[in-house]
């Protein structure tokens, strides 16, 4: 990963718009800028991106070998327990201008670095870093690819499992273990919605015992190499959906061949929600279509672009994106088919996941 070249482009945009700093904690957009990737805590980590490409790694002295170990080309600062780290972030704020912070940046960092650049406009980084990590390199897409695949693996071995008579935390669990084995490094997810708690899209896997009959959805990812995996898939135990469940599942995957089909370089992320919206409306479901078609993905496992109603980014190739239509029949059942996908230099849209969208059969 070029994560110099990307420094350039940041201060570059940044210039343009006039800002004077990125000012970014641990997270995403410090990640993507520097290859450095690090928890929050109490102790301010604070990538500082000038406008003139001067980059200066503000970090806590007993983090100083560990970030120089991830982003060894990084100029740093370091401050010892007792020293005052917005000072020392301000020392290296010298352009003219609004400071841009991350968008997650906790409070108590962003408030004390408003003490110690009194005078100046605070904005969002993404304003600036939206842009760049939208459109995925070579390198990143292949990290997108290669996690994908190993999330098909997982699903695949997944069917083997048993679900009748067991708990979907105990399912979950056996997901997970399966997503590790198949090389993600992190598991983040592992939601199992059997029967009525598959109509809750986000539903908290719990202690439901699963049983015969039941539809399942399975919705689980993790990440490789710091990039992210996302699918969903719904199955069936012992076979013999009911004939609402086999109906809905077919418009489900109806509505996301429609929303492959609409997904090209020149059409607006909105576009592609309504063509994929426009299936389940017309099979009567369109009231229990209760979320966006999908969300970008790439350090984050929710970013840009989001494929909603009204969004006018037009998709261009290398955007990552899940396309993930659902219908959630309250009491009842859900039903939800996902996979990530990018716009290819052709201007067409891939599926990264291509394991089996049907209806599977588990015991
Ligand atoms: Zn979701
Ligand atoms: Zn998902
Ligand atoms: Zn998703």
């Amino acid at each position: 990963m070029d994560h110099a070249g990307r420094r350039d482009r940041a201060a570059a945009r940044s210039r343009a718009a006039g800002v004077a700093a990125l000012l970014l904690s641990p997270g995403s957009d410090l990640t993507y800028l520097s290859g450095y990737r690090i928890f929050s805590s109490e102790r301010l980590t604070c990538l500082v991106l000038s406008n003139d490409g001067a980059a200066t790694l503000v970090v806590p002295e007993l983090e100083s070998p560990r970030a120089g170990a991830a982003a060894p080309d990084l100029v740093q600062a370091t401050w010892t327990e007792t020293a005052d780290p917005y000072a020392l972030v301000a020392s290296r704020v010298t352009e003219a201008g609004p400071i841009a912070v991350s968008d997650q940046m906790w409070a108590s960092f962003a408030l004390g670095l408003q003490r110690a650049l009194p005078g100046r406009e605070f904005r969002v980084a993404s304003e600036i870093t939206r842009e760049l990590r939208m459109r995925k390199d070579p390198a990143e897409l292949a990290a997108l690819r290669a996690v994908s695949a190993a999330a098909d693996r997982a699903y695949t071995r997944a069917l083997d499992l048993e679900f009748a008579g067991r708990t979907e935390r105990q399912v979950g669990a056996d997901l997970a273990a399966l997503l590790r084995d198949e090389g993600h490094d992190e598991v983040m997810f592992t939601i199992v919605g059997a029967g009525e708690d598959g109509a809750s899209p986000h539903h908290q896997t719990g202690h439901r015992v699963i049983k015969d009959g039941d539809t399942v959805v399975l919705d689980f990812g993790g990440t490789r190499a710091g990039y992210g995996s996302d699918i969903t898939r719904t199955v069936q135990v012992g076979g013999h959906p009911s004939d609402e469940a086999a109906r809905v599942h077919d418009v489900v995957r109806r509505a996301q061949e429609a929303g492959y089909a609409a997904a090209h370089a020149g059409a607006t992320a909105g576009s592609v929600d309504a063509a994929a919206r426009a299936v389940i409306t017309e099979a009567g479901y369109g009231d229990f279509f209760i979320h966006r078609l999908g969300h970008g993905i790439g350090l984050d496992g929710h970013e840009h672009p989001y494929l909603v109603n009204g969004n006018e980014q037009v998709l261009e190739t290398g955007m990552a994106f899940s396309l993930e239509p659902g219908v959630y029949l309250p009491g009842r059942f859900g039903v939800r088919i996902e996979d990530i996908a990018i716009i290819g230099a052709d201007g067409r849209c891939e599926g990264l996941n291509q394991v089996d969208r049907a209806l599977a059969t588990v015991r």
